[in-house]
């Protein structure tokens, strides 16, 4: 099976992606993730990248949909897949359609209220790439998983932020409609207070 993990930034596409990943068995590809590493290494795209990324906007559709057919060629991604943080514009979308059959598409829903106050708390781990939240029961300044220490990623300081969610509203939000309109759209409710663990269960419960 393959989905596409659609929301705004902070909307917690990372989180329940790792979770129904883990679910169905299945590897989520994060396009984010990708070009991180590709900043973390230094590579050419990287550098191309950087300055998109830490402005708060999209980076230039050729450049993302190369990495991503690359990626897709190789065998581990033949089995069903997730696809998280991709297609962010319609013309991704289209390009994906030739190159990848999509089962369905989980929109997760949040108000930008939430979404703000979601990425001030959001926490992640430079070595391993795990997402915490500062809110969450148990919450520790250092990653559960590897033990690194959490950082803010520079993208969530509170000046980026703002344009990230106006770029999502220009560019990646007539998605919905796309997708609508192609019978897959999977549209999940997430109030500000809904924990991971519920987002999860209703996830679940539509894909059954
Ligand atoms: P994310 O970790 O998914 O929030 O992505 C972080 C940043 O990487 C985004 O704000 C964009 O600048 C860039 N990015 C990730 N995925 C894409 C994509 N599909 N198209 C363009 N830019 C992307």
């Amino acid at each position: 099976m393959n989905l596409i993990f659609l929301g705004a930034p902070g909307s917690g596409k990372g989180t329940q992606a790792a979770r129904i990943s883990e679910w169905l068995n299945i590897p989520t590809l994060s396009t984010g993730d990708m070009l991180r590493g590709h900043i973390r290494q230094g590579t050419e795209l990287g550098r191309q990248a950087k300055e998109h990324i830490d402005a708060g906007r999209l980076v230039p559709d050729e450049l993302v949909v190369s990495m991503l057919k690359e990626r897709l060629a190789l065998p581990d991604m033949q089995n069903g897949l997730i696809l998280d943080g991709f297609p962010r514009t319609l013309q991704q979308a289209e390009e994906l359609d030739t190159f990848l059959q999509i089962d369905h598409v989980i929109h997760l829903e949040v108000p930008d209220e939430a979404i703000v106050w979601r990425m001030a708390g959001r926490r992640v781990c430079p070595d391993c790439g795990a997402t915490y939240h500062t809110s969450w029961t148990g919450f520790s300044e250092n990653c559960q998983k590897c033990g690194a220490k959490l950082i803010t990623r520079n993208d969530d300081k509170p000046e980026t932020v703002l344009n990230r969610i106006s770029v999502y509203h220009k560019q990646t939000a007539p998605l919905i409609d796309f997708y609508k309109k192609q019978g897959k759209l999977v549209t999940i409710e997430c109030d500000a207070k809904g924990t991971p663990e519920h987002i999860s269960a209703l996830i679940k419960k539509a894909l059954q």
